[in-house]
C-alpha cells in the first residue's frame, strides 16, 4: 500500500498540479504511516492535504491530527461527522493543522451554524448541494465576514468543475492582505469520469490546462458557464418508469 500511495502521488505531482490532496480513514495509524510516505515522496516544500470524509471519532482525530501537526499538513479535512459541531471546534483548538470542512452542509443556515461555532479554518461550500448558486454566494460572504478563506467543494461532473471554476475566478480574495493567496480549484484525478470526458459538447479539459499552464485553469470565452451538456449522452441515462 506504501508504494502504491508513493508511486500515484510523484505521478499526480508531475501533472504540474500546484497541491495534492489525500484520503485517509483507514485507520489512525495506517493513515499516519500512509501521510509519511506521501509527504517523502511528494517532498516537503509540496502542499499537500488529507481528507477523512468523517472517518473519525474525535478521539482518534486527536491522534491523527497531532501525527498531521508534524507533516506540515495544509489542511485536515471532514475529520469528524458534519453533525458534532463540539468535536470539530475541539480538535481545531487542540491542533495547529487547519481544518478544512463543510461540503455536507447546506443553506445559508447550515452554514452559520458551522461558522458560528468556530468549527473550520477552511470553508468548502458545494455548490450543487447547499443550494444552488444564488445560496452559495451568500455562504461565501457569510464566510468571508468571518474572516474564513473558501476553497470550493468539487465533485462530480464537467458541469459542476465549470460552475465552480467560475465562480472561484469572480470570488473576492479571501481573507486579503498585501499578497493574498489564491483560491484552488479541487479536481479529481482517481479515475476516467465521463461524466466529466464525454457530457460536454465542447472539449473540456482541465487536466491538459493544468499540464500546458503551469497548474493554472482558465474560463473559457463561451457564455454562461461554457459548455452545453450532449443531450445525447444524457438520453443514455434517462430512467423512465
Ligand atoms: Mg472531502
Amino acid at each position: 500500500m506504501i508504494a502504491l500511495f508513493k508511486e500515484e502521488s510523484k505521478k499526480i505531482k508531475s501533472k504540474n498540479f500546484k497541491a495534492m490532496k489525500m484520503k485517509v480513514g483507514l485507520g489512525p495509524n495506517e493513515d499516519l504511516k500512509l501521510v509519511q510516505a506521501v509527504r517523502d515522496s511528494v517532498g516537503k516544500d509540496f502542499k499537500l492535504m488529507v481528507d477523512a470524509n468523517h472517518a473519525y471519532n474525535l478521539k482518534d482525530a486527536l491522534y491523527v491530527g497531532k501525527g498531521l501537526d508534524e507533516l506540515d499538513i495544509y489542511w485536515f479535512e471532514e475529520p469528524v461527522a458534519p453533525e458534532d459541531y463540539e468535536g470539530y471546534r475541539e480538535l481545531k483548538q487542540k491542533i495547529s493543522t487547519s481544518i478544512a470542512g463543510g461540503e455536507a452542509e447546506f443553506t445559508k443556515y447550515g452554514w452559520n451554524k458551522l461558522i458560528s461555532n468556530k468549527c473550520i479554518d477552511i470553508a468548502q461550500p458545494e455548490v450543487c448541494g447547499l443550494g444552488g448558486i444564488t445560496e452559495y454566494l451568500k455562504v461565501a460572504a457569510l464566510a468571508q465576514a468571518n474572516f474564513i478563506p473558501v476553497i470550493n467543494h468539487v465533485w462530480g461532473s464537467a458541469v459542476s468543475i465549470a460552475v465552480n471554476l467560475h465562480l472561484l475566478t469572480a470570488q473576492p480574495d479571501m481573507p486579503g492582505g498585501l499578497f493574498p493567496s489564491k483560491s484552488m480549484l479541487e479536481f479529481d484525478t482517481t479515475e476516467k469520469n465521463i461524466f466529466i470526458t464525454d457530457l460536454p459538447k465542447e472539449e473540456f479539459s482541465i487536466l491538459d490546462q493544468v499540464k500546458n499552464n503551469n497548474g493554472f485553469a482558465s474560463v473559457t470565452d463561451n457564455v454562461g458557464i461554457g459548455i452545453n451538456p450532449d443531450e445525447d449522452f444524457i438520453k443514455e441515462f434517462e430512467i423512465n418508469e
